[in-house]
């Protein structure tokens, strides 16, 4: 087992103190140690937003994307070299907001890689507006009378577009978030883990305090996470907040069915040395 350690980059995070993304950065590196991943087989892909500095934060390849267009670019990293262990990562806003509809088509793809979002219900690298998973009423900078736009709910419609695992965690329960890391990765298909992660800076609603007294864990209720309507129960509970795998239920991953990936194999693996350069003109 590697150590934790291992996946820390010399970069020191720039996140406020307290922010709920330091607990997300250290549970993804314990999964990695535990499940021993080589660093250089590791690609973490982001979007913008103060969530997705994390590549930097990271010891492993990266890439900080475009705003909403990390998810795009990590299964187009995945389908090119798929020896690699790819895992994509952002805010509320980046993948629920602008990148929403990279969001629907890669439930439904099911690429075989890892998603996860660091959701804090507001943007916070832009000082404190309404994101979609706001709830109704709160005032934010944008919204100074109140959100009257209904809040998106990412697990519920992760569950209803055909993603094969859907979870949520916790950025004050690592230990617990860690485990769905691993079981994220360790998936075979496209998984997707909406965490909460407090911005204790703007969002004085949903502070750990708040998610503390909102949260159960999943796993001690006997739930079987193959059960869609009961999954599907457990997303729109709104009066408790559970965490864990909500939903699991394995298919044929994109990357395994595709014709031309099935028949010649990974792009970053084909010999190109024998292509007469003057073919490659007659795409220009
Ligand atoms: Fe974290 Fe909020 Fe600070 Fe951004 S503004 S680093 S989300 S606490």
């Amino acid at each position: 087992m590697a150590e934790l350690a291992a996946y820390k980059s010399e970069i020191k995070p720039d996140w406020c103190p307290g922010c709920g993304d330091y607990g997300v950065l250290s549970s993804l590196q314990k999964a990695c140690a535990d499940l021993d991943i080589p660093n250089h087989n590791l690609m973490c892909v982001s979007g913008i937003g103060c969530s997705s500095n994390f590549p930097g934060f990271f010891n492993s390849y990266g890439l900080h994307t475009l705003h909403g267009r990390g998810l795009a670019v990590a299964q187009g990293v995945k389908l090119a070299n798929p020896d690699l262990t790819v895992v994509g990562m952002g805010g509320d806003g980046d993948g629920y907001g602008i990148g929403c509809g990279h969001f629907m088509h890669a439930l439904r793809r099911n690429i075989n890689m890892t998603y996860f979002v660091m959701n804090n219900q507001i943007y916070g690298l832009t000082t404190g507006q309404t994101s979609p998973t706001t709830d109704l009423d709160v005032k934010t900078k944008s919204t100074p009378h109140g959100n009257q736009e209904y809040p998106f709910n990412p697990v519920a419609i992760a569950i209803a577009g055909g993603c094969t695992f859907v979870a949520r965690g916790f950025s004050g329960e690592p230990m617990h978030l860690a485990e769905l890391f691993k079981q994220a990765i360790q998936h075979q298909g496209f998984s997707l883990i909406d965490c909460f992660s407090p911005c204790v800076t703007y969002n004085k609603i949903n502070t750990f305090p708040w998610f503390k007294q909102m949260i159960y864990k999943i796993e001690e209720t006997g739930h079987d996470p193959k059960n869609f309507d009961a999954a599907m129960k457990l997303a729109l509970q709104k009066d408790k907040l559970p965490i864990g795998v909500l939903y699991k239920n394995p298919r044929t991953t994109y990357d395994a069915a595709e014709p031309a990936l099935v028949d010649f194999g990974a792009p970053v693996k084909q010999d190109l040395t024998w292509k007469d350069p003057e073919i490659l003109l007659e795409f220009l």
